[in-house]
């Protein structure tokens, strides 16, 4: 298998912009054939590299009958990890699992990333999560990694072979490449996109390779965070991540979701639209022309938020690649 950063540096040199995208595991009852339907009709534009979502915990309250409330811990969307090693048997390609910090104990990381290993994963993507649902602030887990810089340092200390117990011998270096986030409109609980930037170079000074950003909607605000990346001494990829709107709905839950700007003249677009699938229409459009945009620019992949639906995705891809 193949490291991001290879395929990232093979892009460049070929001077082209190579297609990659984002999938969440199914809900639990369904099965991996869920995965497969919708990622089949876009192996045609051949991606070196799939990410696949992690999904933490989550608490659910049920009446019992006394009246009284029970916690439940429930994980909706499990299988990350088993989705990678079905996708780079099936499909001969890099699967990419994201990793959290939240939920996962440095002993629970360990075990995590001696599993990927074993599997034959080469790639993550580090990341420290957000709260659960039923908490206003992230928390870390008690003897967790508290930012993705943390987590990025225990990873790059299991490649040079250093596990948490120092008393183990001869070990063996895993040789994972990892990819952090970046947020050109910057992360919801940074005081600035300065301090914001200061955090994403720390992760990659830590070892990182590469960036993927949070969705925009606005090119401008790619272009202006790369340079202002660059300013700070960030020499590293950044990937940008794109998503098609898709409902009226998301006007309102991205913002607030993601911390992303819609500029007007998409709003309008699509509060003029007047049917789902118009609205659908809308979205795939103004994906595409940021698409172009970004790749006249010559960025060397551009990375997309399936959300778990492939056809507005394969629609942008058929006009750009
Ligand atoms: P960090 O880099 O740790 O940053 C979090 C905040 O802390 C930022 O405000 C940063 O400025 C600040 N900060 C960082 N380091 C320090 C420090 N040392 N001291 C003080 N402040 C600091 N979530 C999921 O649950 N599952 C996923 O699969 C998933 N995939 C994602 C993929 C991409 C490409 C992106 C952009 C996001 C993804 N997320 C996912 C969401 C992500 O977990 C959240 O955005 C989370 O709130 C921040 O994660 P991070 O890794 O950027 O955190």
């Amino acid at each position: 298998m193949t490291k991001i950063s290879d395929h990232i540096a093979k892009a460049i040199e070929a001077n082209k912009t190579e297609f990659s995208f984002e999938i969440l595991p199914p809900l639990k009852g369904q099965n991996i054939n869920t995965i497969f339907d919708n990622i089949d009709p876009l192996m045609e534009f051949r991606p070196p590299f799939i990410d696949v979502t992690y999904h933490r915990e989550e608490y659910v309250y049920k009446e019992r009958n006394d009246g009284l409330l029970e916690r439940k811990v429930v994980r909706k969307r499990p299988g990350t990890v088993g989705i990678c090693t079905a996708l780079q048997n099936k499909y001969k390609i890099d699967a990419v699992p994201h990793v959290l910090c939240g939920g996962f104990t440095k002993e629970d990381t360990e075990n995590f990333l001696i599993d990927m290993d074993f599997l034959g994963i080469e790639n993550v993507m580090a990341l420290r999560g957000d709260a659960v649902k039923s908490e206003t602030y992230y928390k870390p887990n008690k003897n967790g990694n508290f930012y993705a810089q943390d987590l990025v340092e225990q990873i790059v200390d299991l490649n040079h072979g250093k596990y948490l117990d120092d008393e183990l011998q001869n070990t063996a270096n895993t040789d994972f490449c990892i990819g952090v986030a970046g947020y050109p409109e910057k992360h919801i609980e940074a005081p600035s996109l300065d301090r914001d930037i200061h955090f994403l170079k720390k992760k990659l000074d830590a070892g990182a390779c590469y960036v993927v950003t949070q969705m925009f909607f606005d090119n401008d605000r790619y272009f202006e965070f790369v340079d202002k990346c660059r300013l700070a001494g960030i020499t590293k990829p950044i990937i940008p991540g794109l998503k098609p709107i898709a409902t009226q709905k998301q006007l309102n839950i991205l913002p607030q979701r993601f911390s992303v700007d819609v500029p007007d003249a998409l709003v309008k677009e699509v509060v003029k639209a007047r049917t789902p699938a118009s609205i659908r229409e809308v979205g795939v459009e103004w994906c595409i022309e940021q698409s172009k945009e970004l790749k006249k620019a010559g960025v060397p992949v551009l990375h997309y938020y399936s959300m778990g639906k492939s056809d507005n995705i394969r629609a942008i891809a058929k006009e750009v690649f």
